[in-house]
């Protein structure tokens, strides 16, 4: 039989009503207990290395729940991390960069239910989770709602319907029917893994709007040691920014020009307004990675090197399916 860990960070899942809102309160004893079936499936151990509403999750908490996987796991054939919403896709993304090659699967799930509400999908999330662990080699992924999404593909995009996750510029990488596991996607890793124990947050995310003032621009820019700028359509930066942006990579920082529309990714060599910014060192395109892996792909690799020539390197190396470009 396999052995998983169930590893429990808190969120929705884990929740109690309390007089001021539903807070994280729930043993993973308590959780376990509502699921039995999981027993059928797998041996199963669990910790809790803290018990947070996501809202409050940090680059910290990734880097701590990476070195609890880290320190077990040569002992288990799979993790199960279950994980408040908010912020589960930020650390499937984090997680695919700080454990790569990793052939044992690492399964984020979360709810939008507490477990003891009747009509909760907490129970059926786990159990899947459980069931996809078990189910063969895979990388870092989110099984929620039946579906298996890439750890760096993933987005909440809903915020009360029980198919809360997109897959966002890539397919599921499976489905769960009847409680069986469907695979699409093969795994194709290979090697090792590599676990990583540092990351850069000084990463900041400007959303451009019509009119915001060059001030505000610089004064992010000049806060950071990465920036992420979400512009519009497949890119470009108001005339109004440019010498923003020139002190803001002259002064060595990494500058990610991203977009705000959801789907398809960035291109900047199709208008002039990005187009005459493609190839000026310091600053790079996302393409078709989404926002939570480009934020933690930024404070990965910024962890490691922030010469140039690396930092491009590093940040067009595909990882766990983010870039397809
Ligand atoms: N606020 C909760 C959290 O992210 C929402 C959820 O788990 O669905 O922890």
């Amino acid at each position: 039989m396999k052995k998983i860990l169930l590893i429990a960070t808190g969120g929705t899942i884990a929740c109690r009503r309390t007089q001021s809102g539903l807070a994280p309160g729930l043993s993973t004893e308590e959780l376990l207990a509502q699921v039995p079936d999981v027993k059928s499936l797998c041996e199963v151990q669990a910790v809790q290395p803290m018990n947070l509403d996501s809202t409050n999750i940090s680059p910290g908490d990734w880097l701590l729940l990476a070195g609890v996987i880290e320190k077990n796991y040569e002992s288990f054939d799979g993790f199960v991390i279950c994980h408040g919403t908010d912020t589960l896709a930020y650390t499937a993304a984090a997680l695919s960069y700080l454990i790569q090659n990793t052939r044992k699967p690492i399964v984020l799930t979360g709810a939008q239910h507490p477990i003891d509400r009747e009509d909760t999908d907490a129970r059926q999330n786990i159990y899947d989770s459980f069931s996809y662990a078990c189910s063969g080699d895979s990388g870092v992924c989110i099984v929620f709602g039946g579906r298996v999404i890439a750890g760096t593909r993933a987005r909440k995009t809903r915020t009360k319907s029980y198919n809360a996750f997109s897959s966002i510029n890539f397919p599921d990488i499976a489905e769960l029917r009847d409680r069986r596991v469907v695979r699409f996607i093969p795994y194709k890793g290979a090697g090792e893994p590599a676990f990583t124990h540092k990351l850069d947050t000084h990463v900041a995310l400007l959303k451009l709007i019509p009119g915001l003032p060059p001030e505000t621009f610089r004064s992010v820019g000049e806060l950071c040691h990465g920036l992420i700028i979400e512009s519009y359509g497949v890119g470009g930066i108001p005339d109004a920014y440019l010498s923003e942006l020139e002190s803001i990579l002259q002064a060595g920082r990494t500058v990610v020009l991203a977009t705000q529309v959801p789907q398809e990714g960035s291109d900047l060599s199709v208008y002039q307004v990005g187009h005459r910014l493609k190839d000026r060192p310091g600053l790079l395109e996302p393409f078709d990675m989404t926002l939570e892996s480009t934020v933690t792909k930024l404070m990965w690799v910024l962890g490691r090197t922030r010469e140039p020539e690396e930092v491009r390197r590093l940040f067009y190396t595909p990882v766990n399916y983010d870039l397809l470009f």
